[in-house]
């Protein structure tokens, strides 16, 4: 027998994410992957790594609550917020029975975790003004047992409008949960949804510091709900989900100062995307999207044709599935001038 027939026959099925990473390319500027351009220094201490670390570091979890203005027991840290994403679906989905709820475009780990456990998903696609679809999502509840919603949107830029979560809170209350994934929040704090915790029981949100707070290659996200959803998440999450040094490294980048630096970091890139903002808008036949993260969407006449020069010149950015629009990340301002010039060159508007 080969080992792949081993496997499960949904795993042997699966298509992989198709991270930035997992695509490759070689490049001097790399805007394909929504990171930071800003590589921060730690200290780690490496006295005590003979012990097991544990589950939920108290100074972590209290940390993050400070900052996200919430109850520690609203709590929890994971592995990125992709792994809180993967601890709902385990914990709140019968396989083969229950359904995720997610409205394309936008990120596609929903749909890849659910799968990988023989959850059904259900894709209710955004409207034109990629804002939800109310109606279309009451229709498709049967089943669901997590609404996932992201703001701002993951690769559109925009945030979804608060009353329509409102509804969707009201909607689903009893039923399922709504994720909230808030992982660009902090390039726009006054839009979160923490703030309705207290009013709402099904709400879990998700953040994460891999980007705002310039630490992906740390792997250290924060799942904020309610205390009997984060029980319930606890009971399947592993036994030392945190390593130390990430504890150690997270505890220094929310600290008074750490918080500072990042905010100071968030001004640098606002700054940055607006000049990219205003740059490409100048340019006929492109249409750049108002975008709310460390990202913008934006529509060329051919975008699979640009996408391949950049590529070849060594400015590695991210294709979108929707039709001729590339997601571009903010980096640095050397880095977004030259992007933008190139891309001027290659359309003849010099
Ligand atoms: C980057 C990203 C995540 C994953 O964050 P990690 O903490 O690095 O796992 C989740 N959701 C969205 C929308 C993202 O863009």
């Amino acid at each position: 027998m080969k080992i792949d027939q081993l496997a499960r026959k949904t795993v042997r099925e699966l298509t992989p994410y198709q991270s930035a990473r997992r695509l490759g390319g070689s490049g001097d500027i790399w805007l394909n992957a929504n990171e930071s351009p800003f590589a921060n220094e730690y200290n780690i201490k490496c006295d005590r790594l003979n012990r097991y670390s544990t589950c939920q570091p108290t100074e972590l979890i209290d940390a993050y609550a400070d900052y996200a203005s919430v109850r520690p027991e609203q709590v929890l840290t994971s592995r990125g917020a992709d792994e809180g994403i993967e601890l709902l679906i385990r914990a709140f989905c019968e396989p083969n029975q229950d359904s995720i709820l997610y409205c394309p475009p936008t990120y596609g780990m929903y749909a890849i975790s659910a799968e990988t456990f023989d959850v059904a998903t259900k894709a209710v696609p955004l409207t034109e003004e990629w804002q939800l679809d109310l109606d279309a999502i009451h229709a498709n509840l049967g089943g669901v047992k997590l609404v996932f919603v992201c703001s701002p949107n993951n690769p559109t830029g925009n945030l979804l409008n608060r009353q329509d979560i409102e509804s969707l809170l009201d909607m689903t209350q009893g039923q399922a949960l709504v994720v909230v994934d808030e992982a660009y929040i902090d390039f726009c704090p006054e839009a979160t949804t923490a703030n309705m915790l207290d009013q709402y029981p099904n709400l879990v949100v998700l953040r994460t510091l891999s980007k705002a707070f310039a630490l992906a290659g740390l792997r250290c996200g924060f799942t904020l709900a309610n205390a009997e959803v984060i029980e319930l998440l606890l009971k399947v999450i592993a036994p030392y989900p945190v390593p130390v040094p990430v504890t150690d490294i997270a505890v220094q980048a929310l600290s008074p100062a750490g918080r500072a630096k990042t905010k100071f970091q968030v001004l640098d890139i606002s700054a940055n995307r607006a000049y990219l903002q205003a740059g490409l808008g100048m340019l006929d036949g492109v249409t750049v999207y108002e975008g709310y993260g460390n990202y913008l969407l934006v529509k060329f006449p051919d975008a699979d044709a640009l996408f391949n020069a950049l590529w070849d010149h060594g400015i590695i950015l991210r294709r979108s599935p929707i039709e001729n629009c590339i997601r571009i990340s903010i980096g640095s301002r050397d880095e977004c001038e030259k992007t933008l010039a190139f891309i001027r060159e290659q359309l003849g508007q010099n």
